[in-house]
């Protein structure tokens, strides 16, 4: 039987500042309120992982990067490894999100080589993959999908450090979200291609669901066959509404 608990991660990208501790510090308060075989995890700016993470020390809120270089140390000027990231407190690492691949112009294989560098420092790296608004009208959703899933994710991946996170980039930050049919048919390719590579440990490998994801739709994505969770942006800063998107497994 696969066991894919759920996971609820929230991406905070370059917003948060010293006094944000107070507002993650209300996810550590209320996240008794959410079911107990749900994983929850922050993803804050680099500069405040440590304190984060001393915040979350003892909960079951878990802390992650939002990128690493490839490399574990050298002269990357501004660039942060997966070993700083574990060395800060955070346990595990978004790759490839489409900021990244689009506005530093990162490549497949540049974001296998994170995940890699991931898996070498200890961490859970949360690979993104996703298709354009132009891709999906030019009907090349799945097959970009695929091209992404099967170049960024390094051999020999097991269920322990890697998670995936579909999120169509023109649903990214919106307010547009794909329909339920429409994210199954995604997530159950991916599904399929990971059990083809990966055989019997893909079953516990976490599909997660990313774009627009709010209190309001939660219920209802986190309910599509074949999503074992919610990348979330901009709905995660806010104590509350992070909680009431983790409390949608209800
Ligand atoms: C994201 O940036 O990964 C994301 C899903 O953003 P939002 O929830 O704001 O669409």
């Amino acid at each position: 039987m696969p066991s894919r608990r759920p996971l609820v991660a929230g991406n905070w990208k370059m917003h948060g500042l010293k006094a944000s501790v107070a507002q993650f510090e209300g996810i550590l308060r209320g996240c008794t309120r959410v079911r107990g075989d749900v994983d929850l995890m922050v993803c804050p700016p680099a500069t405040l992982i440590a304190a984060f993470a001393a915040a979350a020390e003892g909960s079951r809120v878990a802390i992650g990067g939002q990128d690493c270089h490839a490399e574990p140390s050298g002269a990357h000027t501004g660039d942060i490894s997966a070993e700083m990231l574990a060395d800060a407190g955070a346990r595990a690492v978004i790759v490839g999100h489409s900021e990244r691949r689009t506005y530093h112009r990162e490549t497949d294989a540049d974001v296998r080589g994170k995940a890699l560098a991931a898996r070498r420092a200890g961490l859970v790296a949360i690979v993104c993959i996703g298709e354009t608004q132009a891709e999906r009208a030019a009907g090349q959703t799945l097959a970009v999908v695929e091209r992404q899933l099967a170049g960024s994710v390094p051999d020999r991946a097991q269920p322990d450090h890697l998670v995936i996170a579909y999120e169509p980039v023109w649903a990214i930050g919106t307010g547009l979200t794909p329909t339920a049919t429409d994210i199954e048919e995604v997530h159950g390719m991916i599904r399929e291609r990971l059990a083809t590579r990966f055989g019997r440990p893909s079953e516990d490998m976490r599909v997660l669901y990313g774009g627009s994801v709010k209190s309001d739709n939660a219920r209802e994505l986190l309910a599509v066959g074949g999503v074992d969770g919610a990348l979330v942006g901009g709905a995660s800063l806010k104590a509350e509404e992070f909680l009431a998107i983790a409390t949608a497994y209800a």
